[in-house]
């Protein structure tokens, strides 16, 4: 099973997964749409994070998690 960003659905980039619902998103999409992209998930954060992240994607968690 290959991993999409549920915002953008490239697949070839570090993703996040929603805290709540586990939908997987990039950082950046996260950042852009605000929250989970998941109709019905209203969850804020998304802490888990399935590969290494370059220190962009780190930065944009961290960014993130103040929520
Ligand atoms: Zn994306
Ligand atoms: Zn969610």
């Amino acid at each position: 099973m290959t991993l999409r960003c549920a915002y953008c659905h490239a697949e070839d980039a570090p993703l996040i997964a929603c805290a709540a619902c586990g939908t997987r998103v990039h950082p950046a999409c996260r950042a852009a749409h605000g929250r989970c992209p998941t109709l019905g998930c209203h969850e804020p954060r998304c802490a888990r994070v399935d590969r290494p992240l370059a220190p962009w994607a780190r930065r944009a968690v961290r960014w993130l998690l103040r929520y």
